[in-house]
């Protein structure tokens, strides 16, 4: 499906006109993209209701590089769109959907039915982290000068799609080059700043769960404070034991930060146990949930 036309603008803290669905006049943002009324009322109750139907034509009844208007009655096709362009179902309070009174779209009933949720969710939304740390967007971290402005700007983590892939990796040893301010010491021009990148990817995965909102912003500090260095650990760590590697790894293939390094032992203290544990993927996605809602946080 060639889906080219609905690339987001680069700048997403602007609404975008059009929804980028359905290419009709964007209400707001919603589940992290631009939609019309129509398609975030859609995306919703599409997710509730669990049905897992297939298009019935050539699966492009939303391209609309191949037509004006899309074919509205092919819900698998919108459904498609809805996931392609990057809508978070996090961002849906499922919760408090689910044991509202009278709801009509209440048809998570058990416990083993929420989970399964929750994992496909968390799934999707590790997909949209992945997809954010290998795209081109760099950021200087003086660019950021505040946590508080980055927690009153739109989420980033759905701007992966109008940066795209970055090129260049995984990046060559040999393509270092020395420091502008010191010479002996050297950088990949193509790699990011880990440290910095890593922190902000995982402080803007914390946002895009629906209780963060309701939160103030004292107590998203303290949040964001306590749990994210952990979770960028362990992210880090597992995508490491995913690719069966020894040290710690990133993205464009770097071992960052590299072993040699005095703090090294301490931040990759989770490989070993992971590799020991024979860690399973839907367990390090609870897992690493786990950071997010801990209730001992003090303050
Ligand atoms: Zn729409
Ligand atoms: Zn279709």
């Amino acid at each position: 499906m060639e889906l080219s036309q609905i690339k987001p603008s680069s700048s997403s803290s602007t609404l975008p006109e059009k929804c980028m669905i359905c290419n009709r006049t964007a209400h707001g943002f919603h589940c992290d993209v631009a939609t019309c009324k129509g398609c975030k009322t859609f995306f919703r109750r599409q997710l509730l209701s669990g049905e897992e139907a297939k298009c019935v034509l050539r699966k492009d009844c939303y391209d609309l590089t191949k037509r004006r208007e899309p074919l509205f009655r092919c819900r698998p096709c919108r459904f498609q769109k809805c996931i392609y362009v990057g809508m978070n179902p996090l961002a849906l309070n499922f919760q408090a959907r689910t044991t509202a009174p009278n709801c009509e779209e209440n048809s998570f009933k058990t416990t083993e039915n929420l989970i399964h949720d929750v994992v496909g969710m968390l799934l999707h939304l590790e997909s949209k982290v992945e997809k954010f740390r290998k795209c081109s967007y760099n950021p200087d971290w003086k660019e950021i000068d505040k946590i508080q402005s980055l927690l009153s700007s739109t989420n980033k983590l759905s701007m992966a799609d109008s940066y795209g892939e970055i090129t260049g990796w995984p990046i060559k040893s040999d393509s270092r080059v020395p420091l502008k301010h010191n010479y002996f010491q050297t950088y990949y021009p193509k790699s990011k700043h880990w440290w910095f990148f890593n922190l902000l990817t995982l402080t803007e995965y914390v946002r895009t769960f629906w209780f963060f909102d309701s939160l103030d912003l004292q107590d998203q500090l303290l949040l964001i404070r306590h749990a994210v260095v952990g979770i960028t650990l362990f992210h880090i760590s597992y995508f490491t034991i995913q690719r069966s590697c020894q040290y710690l790894t990133q993205p464009d293939g770097s071992q960052h930060p590299h072993n040699t390094m005095p703090d090294y032992k301490i931040v990759s203290m989770l490989v070993d146990p992971m590799y020991r544990l024979k860690i399973q993927n839907e367990e390090s996605l609870l897992l690493k949930l786990l950071f997010v809602c801990n209730p001992v946080i003090s303050g």
